[in-house]
C-alpha cells in the first residue's frame, strides 16, 4: 500500500480528469435484504440528501405469527431479523407496501410502523391501511414522484387466474427510477402475460424477484395445491433471457412457511444452469451496492 503522501503525490501529478472524491465514486444507491420480501432501499444523494424506502416490512419475531393457511402449521417467520427494527424502522423516509398480505405487512408491522409514516400502497389498500390508523397514505395508482424518485405500479398476477378480487386482492409490481438508477420489484407475481409486457416496457437494471415458489399444499376453497404464488426458479431463468442485461436480486425465500423454494435450493439451480452472472441470491443482511450489481 502507498503511504497516503505518495498518494496525494500521485493527485498532483495527474495530468487526465481530477480523480473524483470517494463520495463521488462510491455508489449512490444500496440495497439491503432484510428477510423475506422486506428489503431496504437506500439512495445516498437524491439532491444531495440521503431517502430510504422501505419496501413490504415483516418485522415480528421468529415464530410470532400464525401460519399462511393451507400449507404446513409452522408459525412465522420461521427466521429472525438480521436487524434491529427499530432501527430499522427510523432509517425508513418512506414505506412501499407492494401489496397487504400478512407476509408483506405484518402484525407487528401494523403494531409498530408509527402512524403518521409515509406509507405507498396500491389503491385496493388503501382503506384497510386507513382502518388501521395510517393516516399518511400516498396510494400509487399509475405513477408518483417524490424526492426524484418516480414510483410507478403495473398490474400483476399473484397466481394464474388471478383476477384481483378476494381472497387474494390485487397484487403489483413497481417500477423506481431515478435519473441514473432503474429498479423494478415484481411483488408477488408469476411471469405471465402482464409481467413480461411490464419488465419488457420498462427495461430496469435491477429486478428484485420475489421466488420462493410459495403455494398451498393442502386441499382448500381458494386455489388449487401446487398452484405457484411467487416466481418459480424456471420464471426467473426466463426472465434473464427475456431482459439479459437485467441482474436479478431473488428473495422471498426461507421466512414464511409456504414458500417450498430455499435459498440454498436456488443457488444450487443458479450454478446448474451457469446462472451467476445474472441472478443474485442474497443472505438475510446483505448490502448490495447498485453499481457493484451492474458490474459483476
Ligand atoms: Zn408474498
Amino acid at each position: 500500500m502507498l503511504p497516503f503522501g505518495a498518494l496525494a503525490l500521485l493527485g498532483c501529478a495527474a495530468t487526465g480528469p481530477s480523480p473524483k472524491s470517494a463520495a463521488e465514486t462510491a455508489s449512490a444507491v444500496e440495497i439491503q435484504f432484510i428477510r423475506s420480501a422486506t428489503v431496504a432501499i437506500k439512495y445516498k444523494n437524491l439532491d444531495r440528501k440521503s431517502v430510504t424506502i422501505l419496501v413490504d416490512p415483516i418485522l415480528a419475531d421468529k415464530g410470532t405469527e400464525p401460519p399462511i393457511d393451507f400449507s404446513n402449521t409452522n408459525k412465522n417467520p420461521t427466521i429472525e431479523l438480521p436487524v434491529d427494527k427499530k432501527q430499522l424502522l427510523e432509517s425508513a423516509d418512506a414505506i412501499l407496501i407492494t401489496h397487504y398480505h400478512p407476509d408483506h405487512f405484518d402484525l407487528e408491522a401494523e403494531r409498530i410502523v408509527p402512524r403518521d409514516t409515509l406509507i405507498f400502497c396500491q389503491p385496493y389498500d388503501e382503506a384497510r391501511l386507513r382502518e388501521k390508523g395510517f393516516s399518511n397514505l400516498q396510494v400509487i395508482d399509475r405513477t408518483f414522484t417524490w424526492k426524484g424518485i418516480t414510483i410507478s405500479r403495473l398490474l400483476a398476477r399473484h397466481h394464474e387466474g388471478a383476477v384481483g378480487a378476494p381472497p387474494f386482492g390485487e397484487s403489483s409490481s413497481y417500477s423506481l427510477q431515478t435519473k441514473k438508477e432503474a429498479l423494478f420489484f415484481t411483488g408477488d407475481a408469476i411471469l405471465d402475460d402482464r409481467l413480461r409486457a411490464a419488465l419488457t416496457s420498462v427495461r430496469p437494471n435491477v429486478i428484485v424477484a420475489n421466488t420462493g415458489e410459495c403455494q398451498f399444499t393442502k386441499e382448500n376453497p381458494v386455489l388449487t395445491p401446487g398452484t405457484p404464488m411467487t416466481l418459480t426458479v424456471g420464471e426467473l431463468k426466463e426472465m434473464t433471457q427475456l431482459l439479459p442485461r437485467s441482474k436479478v436480486v431473488a428473495v422471498h425465500m426461507d421466512a414464511i412457511n409456504h414458500c417450498q423454494l430455499t435459498k440454498d435450493g436456488l443457488r444450487k439451480y443458479v450454478a446448474s444452469e451457469h446462472l451467476k452472472g445474472s441472478i443474485v441470491v442474497p443472505t438475510e443482511g446483505d448490502v448490495m451496492a447498485y453499481d457493484a450489481l451492474m458490474k459483476n
